[in-house]
């Protein structure tokens, strides 16, 4: 058997899971869209039928004041439990179970109605919010235990109670957020009522035989957080009230580390449920960068977790389990922790999908994989990047003859820079998904081909999408011929070697990698241990929260990274991972200017003005990083000999061009959707 301790069934007493797999609750902003709860349906039956254990849903309020945003997702009444039985019954119909997650904002709730413990603001927050009151505290455990009672009358399986995240319940728990002096504040006997009649009321609302997961903040990473003894002592009165299995939360919002992105190595904080291991008997569930069967596996062999939480690998790939129980991991889509369809989207109030797989969330919108199309052709595809690829895989898979040029030696295009990139290894992963693809979908690839427009013509193709990228820009700079000067692509393919004192012209995600790349020490034997040191998380949990401070470790190199515009250097980076780059370069002693002019490079290296004030960088290596041009010189000569051509990707536009945009182009015209 594959995965054979992923694939044990886990007995609840009342019911039993298929195997140990759960899909973590993550908010899609599908629950605020108009007809949600159609296109929830079908997000969550495509899950299920991807054979995953038991689902969870993004968070539901149990009442207006714990929205997320103003006309979030609430369960409060028993129309609304009408309408979910959409979603509970066409999971039930594929085999699957699922849970509702209640999620009350407290201080993190995006509208100024906000109320929390303590008149505390978040310092993520615009709100400061409102200290509860008695009578509230009191009305809020009903509300929570309303919602559950609904959840069940809506067909959920279970409900999950989010305790962590630093959502209202985590704000009770620790003295950073609590600092009343009452029956709920004071003591941890007194913050830790709140949770605890919240959950003996949930209980007492819903019955025995209904899952009830308390996702328990383990390792809140905020200073003036829970003690490891506080987490144990909650996590088993909470076994004693009730609680079905205990889900580990790592890190609130708030936190200033990164605990989901891919820089964080996979199951770095699997350590953290295994600390809790043995102290109940409940099942525990590890979290956090979990992405393949095989790490999921291995958590499970080493008896660290009873079952693992897998999210955001849910939207890359719905088939995951079923893939992995039959022998084809190689053809799992892995999640590669990049944040940029999901939660960038999020924070940008748009509904989350996937970079890797655009049909995340847009299941009733885009026709599903592998629908054959009505009239075949003969297709030529140029370019093997990431718009290649996904154009190639998608119209091979909808039975078209597919023929894929590429003119390097193997298939990634600029993938094969982004992997190279310490904490982007991830990248790998698409790239071995598409190959298998390839070979599976009997795509006919062509490397070290660099396509001539006669190639085409001589072809007898019916199509041809042109996926061929783009190409660095090339600045105009008084001693830009000089020697010390080089375009990123040389540095990264290897072609040059890296300077002692770097100067980095140019501010976008590609500077960024590249002064992760010069300033990344030897990769190390303990890539976890590593990361927590980087990051000041204490394992020991020597402190409140698990926190000590941050070790500046400067790198053997001097870098700047430099923009002409004004502002914070690399604005434009992901909202939900760029500060963490900009942290991690920081502490590594990489210099940041913006508002700069380039004047000059010579041999003492490159002059600019800040300001107005001339400054001499005395660098000895000058990395233009600044921006692409589209490379399309194939589409004027084909066009004009009638063929029918198509652009997508850089091709079609470098200007913000990511993988999102090109994976997605690839799509749409694989299904012959117009690429807007
Ligand atoms: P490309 O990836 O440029 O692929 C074009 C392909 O066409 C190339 O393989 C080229 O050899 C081939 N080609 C060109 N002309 C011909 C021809 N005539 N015949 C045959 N083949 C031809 N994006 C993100 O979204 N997130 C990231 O974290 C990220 N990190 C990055 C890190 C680095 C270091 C780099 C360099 C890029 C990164 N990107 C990232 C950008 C991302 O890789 C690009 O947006 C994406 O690759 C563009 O895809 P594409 O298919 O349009 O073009
Ligand atoms: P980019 O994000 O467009 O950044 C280009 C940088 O060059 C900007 O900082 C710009 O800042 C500067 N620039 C532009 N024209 C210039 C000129 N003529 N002279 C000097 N400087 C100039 O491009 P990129 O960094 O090459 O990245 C390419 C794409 O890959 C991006 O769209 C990005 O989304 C994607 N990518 C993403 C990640 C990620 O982690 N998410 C990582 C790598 C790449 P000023 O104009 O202010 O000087
Ligand atoms: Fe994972 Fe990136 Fe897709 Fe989000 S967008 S699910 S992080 S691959």
């Amino acid at each position: 058997m594959n995965y054979p301790n992923l694939f044990t069934p886990l007995d609840l007493g009342f019911t039993t899971l298929s195997n140990r797999i759960l899909m973590g609750s993550m908010h899609t902003g599908l629950e605020e869209e108009r007809g949600s709860l159609t296109r929830m349906a079908a997000y969550f039956a495509e899950r299920a039928r991807g054979g995953v254990g038991l689902m969870v849903t993004g968070g539901i309020a149990p009442n207006r004041q714990g929205w997320l945003m103003p006309f979030g997702a609430k369960m409060t009444n028993r129309s609304e439990a009408r309408r979910h039985q959409l979603v509970t019954q066409a999971v039930q119909s594929e085999g699957g179970k699922i849970c509702m997650q209640i999620l009350h904002g407290g201080r993190y709730s995006g509208h100024p109605f906000l109320v929390a413990p303590s008149s505390l603001k978040a310092p993520i927050s615009p709100f400061k919010p409102w200290k509860m009151s008695n009578r509230l505290i009191k009305a809020t455990i009903q509300d929570f235990a309303r919602s559950a009672a609904l959840a069940r009358e809506a067909g959920y399986d279970g409900v999950e109670l989010m305790g962590s995240e630093g959502y209202l319940i985590n704000q009770f728990i620790v003295p950073r957020t609590n600092q009343r002096q009452d029956e709920w504040g004071g003591d941890f006997e007194r913050r830790m009522r709140f949770p605890m009649e919240v959950m003996r009321a949930v209980r007492a609302a819903v019955g025995p035989d209904f899952i009830i997961i308390f996702r328990v903040s383990m390792l809140d990473l905020v200073e003036q957080g829970s003690t490891w003894e506080e987490v144990v002592q909650l996590a088993k009165a909470l076994e004693a009230a009730g609680a079905t299995m205990i889900n580990t939360g790592i890190g609130w919002h708030e936190a200033r580390i990164p605990t989901i992105a891919t820089l964080v190595p996979r199951g770095a904080y699997a350590w953290v449920t295994e600390r809790l291991k043995g102290a109940l008997a409940i099942p525990l569930i590890a979290t956090n960068r979990i992405n393949t069967p095989e790490k999921g596996e291995e958590i499970l062999a080493a008896g660290m977790a009873d079952m693992v939480s897998m999210a955001r690998p849910f939207l890359a790939d719905p088939y995951l389990p079923k893939k992995a129980k039959e022998g084809r991991a190689q053809l799992i889509n892995t999640c590669i922790g990049c944040n940029q369809a999901c939660l960038d989207q999020i924070f940008d109030r748009k509904v989350a999908s996937c970079l890797v797989n655009p049909r995340a969330c847009q299941e009733t919108i885009l026709p599903p994989d592998g629908q054959l199309a009505k009239q075949l052709q003969k297709v030529a595809v140029v370019g093997a990047g990431p718009a290649g690829l996904s154009a190639a895989t998608e119209l091979a898979g909808r039975g078209h003859e597919v023929h894929l040029f590429e003119a390097g030696p193997e298939i990634g295009g600029q993938f094969n820079l982004a992997k190279r990139i310490p904490g982007k290894e991830e990248f790998y992963e698409t790239l071995r998904y598409y190959s298998s693809l390839l070979e599976l979908r009997k795509v006919k690839v062509y490397l070290n081909t660099r396509v001539v427009p006669e190639q085409l013509l001589e072809g007898n193709f019916d199509r041809v999408v042109l996926a061929t990228g783009v190409v660095p820009r090339q600045p105009v700079m008084p001693g830009i011929e000089h020697p010390m000067v080089v375009s990123y692509l040389d540095l990264l393919n290897g072609k040059v070697a890296p300077g002692r004192r770097v100067a980095l012209v140019g501010a976008g995600g590609i500077a960024f990698d590249v002064a992760t790349l010069l300033t990344t020490s030897a990769p190390s034997a303990d890539p976890v241990d590593h990361y927590l040191k980087e990051w000041g998380v204490d394992p020991s949990y020597a402190q409140r929260g698990g926190l000590v401070s941050m070790p500046l470790l400067p790198a053997d190199c001097n870098v700047w990274i430099l923009q002409r515009s004004e502002g914070k250097v690399g604005a434009r980076l992901g909202k939900t991972t760029g500060w963490a780059h900009r942290l991690a370069l920081k502490n590594r002693g990489v210099k940041m200017l913006s508002g700069v002019q380039y004047e000059l490079v010579d041999d003492r290296g490159l002059h600019i003005k800040v300001g107005g004030k001339a400054q001499l960088l005395e660098v000895d290596q000058v990395v233009i990083c600044a921006g692409q041009e589209s490379l399309r010189d194939l589409y004027a000569p084909l066009k004009e000999a009638g063929l029918q051509v198509e652009l997508i990707g850089g091709a079609l536009e470098a200007a913000e061009l990511d993988a999102q945009r090109a994976i997605r182009e690839g799509i749409l015209v694989g299904v012959g959707e117009p690429v807007v």
